[in-house]
């Protein structure tokens, strides 16, 4: 049985402290959660290396079927999972239940990607003097990795961290965000029981900072996996010193609607409603900034209004809710904050634009001036700007004018502008006809510019776990 109460009261035995941990609907306190101290990390750091000489003796197979066993348990529990989440996040069941299912697809990726990861012969003999040898490449796992996630998706993105990281076999320590750890102690305990060996995956809770600061700066993690905000990014990317490094950061990620999407424009307005509002818009990749060609401008906001005025707010538990509470009140004033500032500076609201219990109504605004908050900076809220646009080019000039590279989306059928666009965004994945609020767990999944550093995607962060180690066989000596 798996129970996230175990795996606290296991932590509570060496904590300073504990933290209250609240119930984003109903502000209520769910638990204690252990403020675990710096020596607490170092003891899990020295486990974790005596974890990694088990880890690193298993074979490919062995990895592949504990990762295996370990998202069949999470198919048996997927109910628990799923109100675990919402429990903590206040996350909509329906999405919560989405993201355990992409959690098992991460994982059973990571079950493919640990039979298949393989080097490459080389060519030596193509460089002078270079004949007389075989050669190769093979891949080694680097250690410990230490990982550091957000609160937006406590299952899925630590999966991101943890399938690759067993898959070559390197062992892991989780600092989960201090707002949602529950789902990182399941997701422990359902390795602990699939046969992983002992203190391989750990979780480690508390405050982000100090923590974060033990881990950047310990000599035994070889690498530190981090998703969560900018700000916090460029902190550690400061500490880690010739550690490797991977960093998933923030966007305010645009999309374009061009002139040919006139017979679409009720399809796309149904999918931007999902883009921009699923989990009230605290989605890395959730759709902020909206571009329509102004030939469609009018009919498209006719129909995104209509459409974003149907969703129920409520209680996340329940089925028919689309929108919830805010992480917290911070946040929750935070931006209602940004949506005054951008009507101040001329923005007209179409709708929403207030709080609604611990909530805030979906929002459209319309002539966002380029450099308001809700334009230029990451509102990680349910709020959209939608503005028309009289060209391409102006889309194009208007998307890449922000410090943010992750994901950008275009709707278009003129075959060479998909390709202009395709070329020419200054992101990291470019969906044509489709939202920028897209990802599929095995694709490669990185930022530029201030997005990140590095990539995910189960294959692609193994890569980034790994030594690449060059053998040389001089057969003529
Ligand atoms: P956050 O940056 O506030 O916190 C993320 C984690 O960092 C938490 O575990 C926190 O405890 C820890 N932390 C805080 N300060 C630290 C420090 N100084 N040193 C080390 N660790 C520290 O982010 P959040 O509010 O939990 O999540 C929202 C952010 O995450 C948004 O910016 C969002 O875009 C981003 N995000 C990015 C992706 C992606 O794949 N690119 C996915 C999800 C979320």
């Amino acid at each position: 049985m798996l129970n996230w109460e175990e795996s606290i009261s296991k932590l509570l035995k060496d904590a300073t402290h504990t933290y209250p941990l609240y119930n984003p609907h109903t502000r209520e306190k769910i638990t204690d959660i252990p403020e675990c101290s710096n020596e607490q990390m170092e003891k899990a750091i020295s486990i974790a290396k005596d974890a990694f000489q088990n880890m690193k003796t298993l074979t490919s197979n062995e990895r592949a079927n504990i990762l295996e066993n370990a998202y069949t348990l999470i198919e048996e529990n997927k109910k628990l999972f799923a109100e675990t989440i919402t429990l903590e996040a206040g996350k909509p069941i329906k999405y919560s239940r989405g993201e355990v299912e992409r959690t098992i697809q991460t994982l059973k990726f990571a079950a493919i990607e640990a039979r298949k990861l393989e080097g490459e012969s080389i060519r030596l003999d193509a460089a002078p003097g270079g004949d007389g040898r075989d050669a190769y490449t093979i891949f080694q796992p680097i250690g410990i990795v230490g990982a550091i996630t957000p609160f937006n998706f406590p299952l899925n993105l630590v999966a991101h961290k943890v399938g690759p990281a067993l898959a070559v076999g390197n062992s892991i320590i989780v600092k989960p965000a201090e707002k949602t750890p529950l789902s990182s102690f399941l997701l422990m305990e359902v390795f602990e029981k699939a046969g992983l060996p002992k203190g391989a995956f750990q979780v480690i809770t508390g405050d982000g900072p100090r923590l974060g600061n033990v881990l950047c700066h310990h000599p035994d993690i070889a690498k530190i996996s981090f998703t969560g905000s900018p700000s916090v990014g460029k902190i550690i990317k400061s500490q880690v010193g010739l550690k490797k490094v991977t960093l998933e950061l923030g966007n305010n990620s645009a999309l374009y609607i061009d002139e040919s999407m006139k017979e679409k424009l009720d399809e796309i307005a149904e999918k931007a409603v999902v883009g921009a509002f699923s989990y009230n818009g605290q989605v890395c990749i959730s759709t902020q900034r909206i571009y329509v060609h102004e030939k469609l401008f009018h009919e498209f906001i006719t129909a995104f209004k209509e459409r974003t005025e149907r969703l129920i707010y409520g209680n996340p538990m329940d089925e028919t809710t689309d929108i919830s509470a805010i992480i917290d009140e911070k946040a929750q004033t935070r931006i209602l904050q940004w949506i005054k500032e951008a009507q101040q500076e001329g923005a007209n609201l179409i709708t929403g634009g207030e709080k609604i219990e611990h909530g805030i109504k979906p929002t459209i605004l319309t002539n966002v001036a380029s450099d308001s908050k809700l334009s230029c900076q990451e509102v990680f809220g349910p709020v959209v700007i939608v503005n028309p646009v009289p060209s391409a080019e102006e889309a194009l000039t208007e998307m890449n004018a922000s410090e943010y590279g992750l994901n950008a989306g275009v709707f278009t059928y003129h075959l060479p502008q998909a390709f202009r666009f395709a070329h020419e965004l200054e992101v990291g994945q470019v969906l044509i006809n489709d939202l920028p609020t897209l990802r599929f767990d095995h694709m490669p999944y990185g930022g530029i510019k201030s997005s990140g550093y590095g990539y995910e995607g189960i294959k692609y962060a193994m890569q980034e776990m790994v030594h690449r180690k060059l053998i040389s066989m001089n057969y003529s000596f």
